[in-house]
């Protein structure tokens, strides 16, 4: 349901003055997650108002619209700071820029004109694929794109090739398409680095300013490369940042880490970041990598069977730039044999790819084992007994399922008998719960888990 997000709002709106909604619900992402409601919260004191002031009423809306209960989980920002960031109002620039490399000013204004953005039109809301590795990010994304500052800056974290540039530049594009006559720039870490420099050596800062400080949405890949000795690049953007925030301007920015772990990034600039909502891409769960598989496939004018689209997606298991590296093989050499791209020309194009470290555990091996383990037939993990020595077994491997493979809930559940999600989720509580007081059973998983990884 795409617009669980806004239902949720709308669900809401009314209820509160304006400025409470601005302050608490505005800035909240709202997902529908396993048949969890969750709530990603820009901090602390938002979820305890969230809490205490939405969330029966939401509860009760969503029975009503779905007629499901749900339960509520909220994803807290981990970075966020203490107290909220509050602007300055001027600033120092007695840095020098002596030491900095040489660099040419960048070609002309390239933001926005007429309909012309700086950005590649390859990167769209509709060529990426949603899962749960990415879904709160994707719906804060789509939320910018509509023109909502309230998540600002929306900052993107996650580590290479999962996904950051093409949802960061999908906003763009869409923004770009919602809003023609606005301005959007996108831009990296590195290169506003080097246009700071050039700028200050060729005396052009107020070309500079021009450039930047007049945008609606301003976008930064890879903002990790402003960090270290680069003072100067630091000052100017602090001052941009400010003067964009302060006039609710839209701030994208995109990290290979979270905005505490950049490195020698002052203090002043990480709370600013970790002031909005840091929501982070993490790699995609087996399901996604199945659907990315067939989009690109479908792409490039490939026909994948199932088979061969779930061997790939079980071998891939890193990143999204992986994956595209693997269906691209399978598709060359599916062409230069003249065959069909079966799981054989698969696993041929993908040899060198699937080292052990990328062998990914499939649920079939953690039932085979458990089964072993405690006496008992892989069917009978896979039955409806109710049995006691049947019933621990069956939490214990679907557990090791959640925990050990990427496979999604409903994955799981397919692979347990067709059980639904809530029961998966159930018998992992189930574990979780007995892990806590029980050590025995505790070394009893830890010994399931070294046999798996055999
Ligand atoms: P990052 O910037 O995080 O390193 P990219 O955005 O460059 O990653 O993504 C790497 C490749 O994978 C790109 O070609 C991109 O289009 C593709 N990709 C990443 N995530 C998705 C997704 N969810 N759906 C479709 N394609 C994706
Ligand atoms: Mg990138």
């Amino acid at each position: 349901m795409n617009n669980f997000h806004d239902f949720c709002r709308q669900a809401l709106q009314g209820q509160f003055d304006a400025q409470t909604f601005n302050a608490f619900i505005a800035p909240t992402v709202f997902a529908l997650t396993d048949g969890n409601l969750t709530l990603a919260v820009p901090n602390a004191a938002t979820e305890r108002w969230m809490r205490k002031n939405t969330e029966a009423a939401l509860k009760q809306a969503i029975k009503a619209e779905l007629g499901e209960e749900v339960q509520v989980v909220y994803r807290i920002n981990p970075n966020a700071p203490l107290a909220p960031a509050t602007p300055v109002a001027g600033r120092t620039t007695s840095e020098s820029v002596a030491a900095m490399p040489e660099a040419a000013l960048p070609p002309p204004y390239q933001a926005k004109q007429g309909n012309r953005t700086n950005l590649s039109d390859k990167y769209q809301f509709s060529n990426f694929v949603r899962g749960h590795a990415n879904e709160i990010a994707l719906i804060a994304a789509q939320n910018i794109a509509k023109g909502d500052s309230s998540i600002n800056p929306l900052f993107v974290y996650g580590s290479a090739g999962l996904g950051k540039t093409h949802l960061i530049q999908a906003i763009g594009n869409t923004y770009a398409a919602n809003f023609p006559r606005r301005r959007v720039y996108y831009t990296s870490g590195r290169a506003f680095m080097n246009e700071v420099v050039a700028a200050f050596r060729q005396n052009k800062s107020d070309q500079f300013k021009n450039r930047y400080h007049n945008l609606d949405l301003l976008i930064v890949d890879d903002i990790q490369y402003i960090g270290g000795d680069k003072a100067r690049t630091q000052e100017e953007f602090f001052f941009l940042f400010n003067t964009l925030h302060e006039s609710n301007k839209s701030l994208v920015i995109s990290c290979d880490r979270t905005p505490t772990q950049i490195k020698d990034l002052p203090q002043r600039l990480t709370t600013r970041f970790a002031a909005g909502l840091p929501t982070q891409l993490t790699p995609p769960e087996f399901e996604m990598r199945a659907q990315i598989v067939r989009q690109k496939a479908e792409e490039r004018s490939v026909s994948l069977a199932t088979e061969a689209v779930h061997f790939i997606a079980e071998h891939i298991k890193s990143n999204v730039r992986e994956l595209e590296g693997a269906i691209n093989r399978v598709s060359a050499l599916a062409k230069f044999q003249n065959k069909e791209p079966t799981v054989e020309v698969c696993r041929m194009a993908m040899a060198d790819l699937i080292g052990q470290a990328n062998v990914a555990l499939h649920p079939g091996l953690i039932k085979e084992k458990v089964a072993v383990y405690y006496h008992i037939r892989v069917s009978d993990l896979t039955s409806q007994k109710r049995q006691r020595n049947v019933v621990q077994p069956r939490h214990v491997a679907i557990y090791l399922c959640r925990q050990m493979t990427n496979h999604s809930l409903p994955e799981i559940g397919r692979e347990f008998g067709k059980r639904n999600h809530t029961t998966i989720l159930h018998s992992c509580r189930w574990v979780e719960e007995r892990m806590k007081d029980d050590p025995e059973f505790c070394s009893e998983l830890k010994h399931l888990e070294m046999s798996i990884k055999e």
